[in-house]
């Protein structure tokens, strides 16, 4: 193409671009994509919230028929939207420890057949050092609190039991213990025994390292003196996966 050709086609792109009907196009291009981009938005926003409004109704229903409906479903609601399935419930009177607690058992229901399977040398249980009693003369190791049987307190015959049924068990001296134990001994399963929050951080912990764990939340809380809840401990501990 001549020079003096080209000059004129650039011109012409030049005046098009600054005449007033690509302004009104590209200002309604915009627009309509960001009205756009809202919508999408909107809707995003909708659809999370109905399924967290659903993950709702299935617990508020599995709670009142004391039944585990859609549990997959329940799980990953908690994975993602945690934060708003509790203000969810709390709007509709289900307070945040009761859902705590409901999780822990869901996650308990979902864990057992896997638990169950594994042999009971392969298992490792944790205890909180506030079941000792106040006048414990357990010594402090790299393995935890190492008890004395001194007999004042419930840890002495239920560890005794515990160990000959093939379990590793530790006295919890602190936060870090449990994942160097994990680290070390590297059992294929785990029982954590503890307050609300302690069980609940427990479980996320070891499913993050694809550790199979079931939740035994005591009787009482606090720091001292606290009552675990036994029989459920031993009924967890003694799953066995039925012979075939
Ligand atoms: S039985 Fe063991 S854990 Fe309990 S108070 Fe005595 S030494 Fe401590």
């Amino acid at each position: 193409m001549p020079f003096n050709e080209r000059a004129d086609e650039k011109d012409k792109i030049i005046n098009l671009l600054h005449s007033p009907d690509f302004v009104v196009f590209e200002s309604q291009f915009g627009a309509q994509t960001l009205m756009l981009l809202g919508g999408v938005l909107i809707l995003l926003l909708l659809l999370f919230l109905l399924f967290a409004f659903i993950v709702v109704g299935v617990v508020f229903l599995s709670i009142k028929h004391g039944k585990f409906y859609f549990p997959k479903l329940i799980r990953t609601g908690f994975s993602y939207m945690e934060g708003v399935i509790k203000r969810i419930c709390a709007i509709f009177g289900l307070q945040e420890d009761e859902l705590t607690i409901f999780f822990i058992q869901l996650h308990n229901r979902m864990s057992e057949g896997d638990f169950a399977k594994i042999d009971m040398k392969d298992r490792a249980i944790f205890l909180p050092h506030c079941l000792r009693s106040s006048k414990c003369p357990a010594t402090l190791t790299l393995e935890g609190l190492f008890c004395q049987h001194c007999g004042n307190c419930d840890l002495d015959n239920s560890i005794k039991e515990l160990e000959e049924m093939g379990y590793r068990v530790f006295i919890v001296p602190g936060s870090t213990f449990i994942g160097r134990m994990v680290k070390k001994y590297m059992p294929r399963a785990i029982i954590g025994v503890g307050c609300l929050r302690e069980i609940k951080d427990g479980l996320e912990f070891a499913d993050n390292l694809g550790v199979v764990v079931m939740g035994v939340i005591n009787r009482t809380d606090g720091c001292v003196e606290t009552l675990a809840n036994w029989p459920e401990l031993m009924k967890v501990a003694s799953l066995k996966a039925p012979k075939i």
